[in-house]
């Protein structure tokens, strides 16, 4: 069992950095709440033990510090609906004596969700007589925000060296993410393969080295696959290209032969005459994108070969939409290969799905009970596969 399952958080106050930088409407409504939903069974369990709960996280981007528009209260109802309408007390401030008063008040059983710990610069610069502060709320500091782990903030990281190793864990949430990556990473059962999309290779060349040592195979698709089409002499015409890229593209192909790591780039693409919607389309072969045409998909080969490849792993990581999926004409090679990953969870794979569009897509098209694993963290995930110490994670284990 787990430090956190071990314990036993009865007559305990347990400080929470959660991750709720959930997406709000104009109404302030919250249209997509996984992040919320994600960290409620760690709240339960420490209400359940008899302790009571202090939340605390960041929400946007503000500034200049408190601003209406980035305020934690627009979220205080749906926590509470989320616990099943546990009372959910709000503090104005994440610090001072509004916070540290209801903090003391708090009984078992009993939430206090603080304000946006963002309104003070301090957090991210991870100041550490804030996060002394804020240490002094709680008794127990549980850690559950790993969409933030990959950040040294002081809510996240600085605040853990102000508990006893005993009094500092994660949450459910953060246990699972980390098992899951660790199981990929780490214990994958061969053959692994790694589906790679999205718009830019410059944001995927970490983690591609780092997944040339440890995937069977890596799949390319996505706007990302023209510069390594280019690069190996392919006409393109006018799709996405990073042209001060070329060289690294065929030095990451050399590498992946040497090291026997089958590299799949598609056949064949969906080209528009425009980025647009409506735009016309054709299907080509990928050395012949005529010039003006852009690829915004993958076309029905690659679909075929990146099925054949998805469905005979044991172990798949997917990060990065395989094109421009927000576009009805341009979401086939998306929605295809979430159905082929959904397929192999069926048929034993474990599956991850993570960062922020692929796990937009498995969403959008009703799929994220299908795979094994859909993580809340884009950015932490893809740091995690880079092959670096997320700072929210070493701090507890240190
Ligand atoms: P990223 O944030 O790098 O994972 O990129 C995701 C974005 O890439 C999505 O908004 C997609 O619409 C976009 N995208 C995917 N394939 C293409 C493509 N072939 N051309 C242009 N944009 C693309």
């Amino acid at each position: 069992m787990s430090a956190f399952q071990s314990h036993n958080f009865s007559g305990q106050k347990a400080l929470i950095r959660v991750d709720f930088n959930v997406p709000l409407n104009e109404k302030f409504e919250i249209t997509d709440d996984n992040r919320i939903k994600g960290a409620i069974p760690t709240i339960q369990k420490i209400l359940k033990d008899g302790g009571s709960v202090i939340l605390m996280s960041h929400l946007g981007r503000p500034k200049d510090g408190p601003t209406d528009k980035y305020s934690l209260k627009h979220v205080v109802n749906h926590i509470s609906e989320s616990l099943g309408g546990v009372k959910v007390d709000f503090a104005n401030d994440c610090i001072g004596e509004e916070a540290t008063h209801k903090a003391a008040a708090l009984l078992p059983g009993e939430v206090l969700l603080l304000e946006n710990l963002r309104f003070y610069k301090e957090e991210e610069k991870g100041d550490e007589a804030f996060a002394q502060k804020l240490s002094k709320l709680g008794d127990v500091y549980v850690n559950d925000a790993f969409g933030t782990a990959h950040r040294a903030h002081a809510s996240t990281a600085i605040i853990a060296k102000f508990f006893e190793g005993d009094k500092k864990m994660f949450g459910l949430l953060m246990e699972n993410e980390v098992s899951s990556a660790e199981k990929v990473l780490h214990k994958s059962e061969r053959p692994f393969t790694a589906i790679l999309g999205g718009a830019k290779v410059s944001d995927k060349i970490l983690i591609i080295e780092n997944l040339l040592g440890r995937a069977n195979h890596i799949i390319i698709g996505g706007g990302m696959a023209y510069t390594f089409l280019k690069a190996q002499g392919k006409e393109i015409g006018s799709s996405l290209c990073e042209e001060d890229k070329l060289d690294l593209a065929n030095e990451l192909l050399a590498k992946a032969k040497s090291k026997g790591v089958e590299f799949h780039l598609p056949k064949d693409s969906v080209i528009a005459e425009k980025f647009d919607a409506n735009a016309n389309t054709q299907f080509v072969t990928n050395d012949s994108i005529p010039k003006g045409w852009m690829g915004l998909d993958i076309g029905e080969e690659a679909i075929k070969d990146f099925g054949q490849v998805i469905l005979s792993s044991k172990t798949i990581l997917w990060n990065g939409p395989m094109g421009v999926f927000e576009m009805e004409k341009f979401q086939k090679g998306t929605r295809s290969v979430a159905d082929f990953v959904a397929e192999a969870t069926s048929q034993g794979a474990f599956t991850l799905v993570g960062g922020g569009d692929s796990v937009a897509a498995v969403n959008k098209f009703g799929l994220a009970d299908k795979v094994s694993y859909v993580s809340t963290g884009g950015g932490a995930m893809l740091e995690y596969f880079e092959g670096k110490e997320l700072p929210g994670i070493a701090a507890i284990n240190k």
